[in-house]
């Protein structure tokens, strides 16, 4: 039996919060976080933002000792291939993303001999090792620019399905390939139609905004699709006050936040990545503390995948 940690009281999350702080300016440390980390994370992060948002950040770093990375491997990985000079941490190893782990080169091989005349782009919520396979990456900010900048007939995509569905929809002409072929995010596959018209009878002024990663149906019902930039940029924007959200948690949490004067509504309260709250306000202070654990990627994969990831920056 698993016993549950007590949450952590107000006090506690302070005196966490000003120890990270502290040790980040003594090591001359950069913290990224990505918008479905709890608010006290983002709260002392350098940088808040989605995966395109957190990968040009990680670029851009230049007079860094090190890069601390509250996020999944892969967006660790990420930073790690667009900055190979600085040492990147990531507080917890099991903080992987279940999507990313759905394609793989052996995926990509056997798409490539069956389609030999598609480019491989994959979504970044992938391995360094996947995408060392591919032609390029994109994001769900990106995806369907990156597709439509490549002016090809047809195209290998992967690994999530709906966001396959989002740049279809904007780019009929594009014959897309699916590695593989239903690829998935767990926690957005959670949101249902059905809880969402019962939050819009409760509020029937509230507008719907929904990442590229929710089923069809909900995409299709949305009056807004986006990635969670355009997501918190949209709701920044909006005239309405009521806005139902159909992605994690952490970034309801950020909206409310930021913009006070609106409603904000989880699309559905179960909508929120365990992988993501693997990084803990605990696990930053002992990364930061015992430099732990350093994300490191074999040269080879290091070579192809960076090919990838700047591929897309160039297109987007
Ligand atoms: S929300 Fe989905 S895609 Fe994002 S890290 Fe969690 S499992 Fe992966």
């Amino acid at each position: 039996m698993t016993v549950k940690k007590p949450k952590l009281t107000l006090e506690e999350i302070k005196a966490l919060s000003d120890e990270i702080l502290a040790l980040k300016e003594e090591k001359n440390a950069v913290l990224l976080a990505h918008y479905y980390q709890i608010m006290p994370i983002q709260g002392i992060a350098d940088r808040v933002g989605d995966s395109l948002g957190l990968a040009k950040a990680a670029k851009e770093i230049k007079k860094a000792d090190l890069i601390v990375f509250a996020g999944v491997y892969f967006m660790a990985e990420t930073a790690k291939l667009l900055n190979p000079e600085t040492k990147v941490l990531i507080p917890n190893v099991k903080a992987s993303c279940p999507l990313a782990d759905q394609c793989n080169p052996e995926l990509i091989d056997s798409a490539r001999e069956k389609y030999p005349d598609a480019p491989v782009v994959v979504y970044v919520n992938t391995t360094a090792e996947t995408k060392a396979h591919a032609d390029l990456t994109c994001t769900s900010s990106n995806a369907a620019k990156i597709v439509e900048r490549l002016d090809v007939p047809e195209v290998i995509f992967g690994p999530d399905r709906n966001l396959g569905f989002y740049v279809q929809k904007q780019l009929p002409e594009v014959k897309l390939h699916f590695v593989p072929p239903n690829g998935h995010c767990y926690v957005h596959k959670r949101f249902d139609l059905e809880t969402i018209l019962a939050i819009k009878k409760e509020h029937p002024g509230a507008i719907l905004i929904a990442h590229p990663e929710c089923n069809p149906d909900i995409q299709e019902h949305a009056d807004f699709v986006g990635s969670t930039a355009k997501m918190l940029r949209f709701a920044e924007e909006a005239t309405e006050k009521e806005i139902i959200v159909a992605t994690e948690k952490g970034l309801v949490d950020r909206l409310s936040e930021l913009y006070s004067d609106k409603q904000f509504y989880l699309a559905k309260n179960t909508a929120i990545c365990r992988n993501m709250k693997r990084i803990t306000l605990e696990n930053l202070r002992d990364a930061l503390l015992y430099e732990q654990y350093e994300v490191t990627i074999p040269e080879a994969v290091q070579i192809n995948a960076k090919k990838a990831i700047l591929r897309m920056l160039e297109l987007s």
